[in-house]
């Protein structure tokens, strides 16, 4: 009997969502399984805004997916009326040798992109919230800005439901095995099977890919939502840009205009610097000393950001040793088996594309789409 699906999508978050709505679109028999409801808040892909920009410091061979995903940002957005990216210009600041300067002009250089350098006090005529060092810069980019993720995951499951893709909620995969013409897949009260198994499991990807062999590191990190002194008008998004700012010790934060209403004021975050977890063991409280460590730092940066506490939350990055994304058919099951994992904080702008990748790698096991630096097997960790 030939499998009933062409391709089961397990984990409908951020990327697992972009990928039904990719494979339903060019005709896939598609299922999706999630863990949880659909757009929730346990996973990677909440807390209403993720910063988007094309200058990346990261490395410029993310440019040119980059600048597809804006491109299906605007589609997604005409396809379903919702609201999913508000470019409001964004400024990455730092010392002019730093990662997040040098990075951010290394990728504009070699890709064209328009940018401008500010020197301090021009970030300050601009952007009269902002408060650097004198010895600091920026790269301004016009193009940066923000997207919704709540929206843009919203989207997608809407898309791919509308093409005939069946999506089961609160439905976990349990595990899954080869079989004669691909692959069958468990839950706690069904098996499927089908040609191909998508798996973008996000934080719990130590459990759902042991045999990847890819050490992930899964870290607690807080978003902080703060009412400025002096109201929200200076922080609307007409007034004010996204922002990356790395100081002379390397931290960097990174923080949005006040998008989520009046009430709710602007977030604001520190990029790097969250604390080992388990998707089960997570500490959800976020602590007195936590949120008084994110106003002090806010307080040399953007005075009036730290006006009064509003609310925080708190999210899981899944990191990679270098911090590159995992996007990839599985190297120990190369014919069946397609991975999108590892992305390490940084993900979310790529969610489009990296839907668009792993349906062509899922239905023709290769893409177009410059993906080399993805490879898990750069990271494969030698067997026990
Ligand atoms: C605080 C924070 C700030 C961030 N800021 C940015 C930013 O500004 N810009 C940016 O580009 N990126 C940012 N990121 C990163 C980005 O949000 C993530 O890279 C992205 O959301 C990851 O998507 P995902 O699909 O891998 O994970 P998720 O969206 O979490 O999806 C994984 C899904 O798999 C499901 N699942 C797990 N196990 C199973 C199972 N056994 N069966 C079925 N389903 C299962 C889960 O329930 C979940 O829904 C940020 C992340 C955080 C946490």
């Amino acid at each position: 009997m030939s499998p009933t699906y062409d391709v089961i999508v397990i984990g409908l978050g951020g990327m697992g969502s972009a990928t039904a709505h990719h494979l339903s679109a060019r005709g896939a028999r598609v299922l999706g399984l999630e863990k949880f409801g659909p757009v929730h808040n346990r996973g990677s892909s909440h807390g209403g805004s993720r910063i988007t920009r094309q200058s990346y410091f990261e490395d410029p061979a993310y440019v040119p997916l980059l600048l597809r995903a804006y491109e299906l940002y605007d589609e997604v957005e005409r396809a379903t009326g919702r609201d999913i990216a508000t470019l409001c210009g964004g400024v990455m600041i730092g010392p002019p040798d730093s990662l997040t300067i040098s990075g951010s002009l290394r990728s504009a250089r070699q890709w064209d992109l328009p940018h401008e350098m500010l020197d301090a006090r021009e970030i300050r005529r601009r952007f009269p919230t902002l408060n650097p060092h004198d010895d600091e810069v920026a790269l301004y980019e016009r193009k940066a800005g923000l997207i919704r993720p709540e929206n843009m995951i919203a989207a997608h499951l809407q898309l791919a439901t509308r093409q005939g893709a069946e999506l089961h909620f609160d439905e976990p995969m349990t595990r899954w095995e080869p079989c004669k013409d691909g692959v069958r897949v468990h839950t706690a009260d069904n098996t499927y099977t089908a040609g191909q198994l998508v798996i973008c499991p996000g934080a719990w990807a130590p459990q759902l890919l042991t045999d990847l062999g890819v050490p992930f590191t899964i870290e607690r990190q807080i978003m902080y939502w703060f009412q400025p002194t002096g109201g929200v008008q200076p922080f609307a998004p007409e007034n004010h840009p996204i922002y990356v700012w790395e100081d002379a010790d390397d931290v960097q934060i990174y923080g949005f205009p006040a998008i989520d209403g009046p009430e709710l004021g602007a977030k604001v975050a520190f990029f790097r610097n969250g604390t080992e977890c388990t998707p089960e063991t997570i500490d959800r409280t976020v602590h007195e000393h936590e949120i008084q460590a994110m106003a002090d730092h806010m307080s040399r940066c953007i005075p009036a950001l730290p006006g009064s506490f509003v609310k925080a939350a708190t999210c899981m990055y899944s990191s990679t040793p270098d911090e590159h994304f995992v996007i990839a058919r599985h190297p120990a099951h190369p014919d069946s088996v397609t991975v999108a994992c590892g992305f390490s904080g940084h993900g979310f702008k790529f969610v489009p594309v990296v839907g668009e990748i792993v349906a062509d790698l899922a239905l023709t096991g290769t893409t177009d789409h410059p993906i080399d630096l993805f490879d898990p097997r750069r990271l494969a960790t030698a067997p026990a």
